[in-house]
């Protein structure tokens, strides 16, 4: 065997995760190929939030049918969220009869062992145990993203939300130990990492579950007191839980970045009800409020959707103030999908997909508007940005900010890795342009 592919759909935390199965099949002495053709073992680490994210993926691996029947020795595993969903191993098994190896998202720390059985002994393995919380760490990770790098503080979550599979196929909240997450943060900014981003799927609730118990603010500041330049990001936050004493901790550490994913859902109360989401829309303005106030032009970044069962008009005008009103510094836009085992699958009222439609294509201009309005604050001012990539489509650097804004400028030098002050020159929308002062 020479060589691995991974395809992954989803968030961050499954990008993070297909970081440590990459570590894994590099433990097999496997490089990494995009080419189906040439690849002896193809992962498949799927994502079930979303629709059209499992469509994907159910799509991609039918279209390995051909290959797999040429070379019945390619071993084609599938992990992640859509597997651990209940009885969907069992479908995958039955349209795709060739897949080798399935493991949920319990288990990812059992697949090394599981790729060895099917090697010696040929047969397929069906791994998927949800009564039992592993954590997937202590396993090599194969970093992809320098010079940012994740690190996983907790898994699980507990709060049902009635649109969201997630408590069903990543289970309740575990907390790593607030000393691992440091020294794993201290080993990557020792070797060169400038950005690191800890995850959790609210990581608000982090150490909950810990003797004695920690929050996630004495974890920031924690993380924060290691030596070295680095920026320190955070999410993803339920807005019920956060409190003064995150914005404090935010204000008061410089690593710290002045930036926050404040995930609303909807600008209804009626409709956040309904989600389960346990904030009124004014509770979450006065959060608004209270971060604005402590943190000096901290950006505010969410995740909004139209057409959850029940959303009426003025429920989706609510929706529009909100926008208006807020100004975020970004907006996750999107369409509520049906997803089967959760809450809101079987409730009345599920709004037509014309209707869906037409609100997020309102949503989507009022976002716009609001964007072209903010990047023009930029233009003409100075900002210290960590340079991720080069662009070889557009040729330019691309950085961020502490704000987290997207940023291009040119350089004739290699500068991915280095933090570089650009003066902002073109600002219009997204795409913020400037050069290296
Ligand atoms: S907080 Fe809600 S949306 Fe977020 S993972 Fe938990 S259940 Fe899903």
């Amino acid at each position: 065997m020479k060589y691995y592919k991974i395809v992954t759909y989803g968030c961050q935390m499954n990008e993070h995760e297909s970081e440590k199965l990459c570590g894994i099949l590099e433990k097999f002495n496997l490089t990494k190929t995009d080419d189906d053709a040439i690849a002896d073992v193809i992962v498949f680490n799927t994502c079930t939030i979303r629709e059209n994210a499992e469509r994907r993926a159910y799509g991609n691996i039918g279209a390995l049918k051909k290959l797999k029947k040429q070379n019945p020795e390619k071993i084609v595993a599938v992990g992640g969220c859509l597997p651990q969903q209940s009885g969907k191993a069992d479908d995958l098994k039955a349209k795709f009869p060739f897949i080798d190896i399935i493991f949920g998202t319990h288990n990812l720390t059992e697949f090394e062992n599981m790729l060895n059985r099917r090697l010696e002994s040929g047969k397929k393995f069906i791994d998927i145990s949800l009564d039992e919380y592993k954590m997937p760490i202590d396993v090599p990770v194969k970093r992809s993203t320098y010079p940012n790098a994740y690190v996983n503080v907790m898994f699980g979550c507990n709060n049902f939300c009635t649109y969201c599979i997630v408590p069903y196929v990543r289970g309740r909240e575990r907390s790593r130990k607030p000393e691992d997450i440091v020294s794993e943060v201290k080993s990557l900014v020792e070797s060169g990492y400038k950005e690191i981003t800890l995850l959790g799927q609210n990581v608000d609730s982090y150490g909950k579950d810990l003797s004695p118990k920690v929050d996630f603010s004495s974890l920031l500041e924690q993380v924060a007191k290691i030596d070295g330049k680095f920026r320190l990001r955070f999410m993803s936050n339920h807005p019920k839980d956060v409190n003064q004493k995150l914005a404090d901790t935010i204000k008061n550490n410089d690593k710290i970045c002045n930036s926050i994913h404040f995930p609303v859902q909807s600008g209804s109360t009626r409709v956040l009800a309904l989600m389960n989401r346990r904030y009124t829309r004014e509770d979450y303005l006065k959060k608004i409020k209270m971060l604005r106030k402590t943190v000096k032009d901290i950006a505010i970044t969410t995740d909004i959707m139209v057409g959850f069962p029940m959303e009426t008009e003025k429920d989706f005008k609510d929706s529009l103030t909100l926008l208006k009103k807020v100004k975020y510094d970004g907006a996750f836009t999107f369409v509520y999908s049906k997803r089967s085992g959760t809450k809101a699958y079987s409730m009345d009222g599920h709004v037509p997909e014309d209707t869906k439609k037409q609100r997020i294509v309102k949503l989507v201009a009022i976002q716009n508007n609001v964007n072209k309005k903010l990047a023009k604050k930029y233009l003409g001012k100075t900002v210290e940005v960590l340079v991720d990539e080069f662009n070889t489509d557009c040729g330019y650097y691309m950085g961020r900010d502490e704000r987290g804004k997207a940023i291009h400028f040119s350089s004739n030098e290699n500068i991915v890795g280095q933090f570089v002050n650009v003066k902002i020159t073109k600002a219009n929308g997204i795409s913020i342009y400037g050069e290296i002062v």
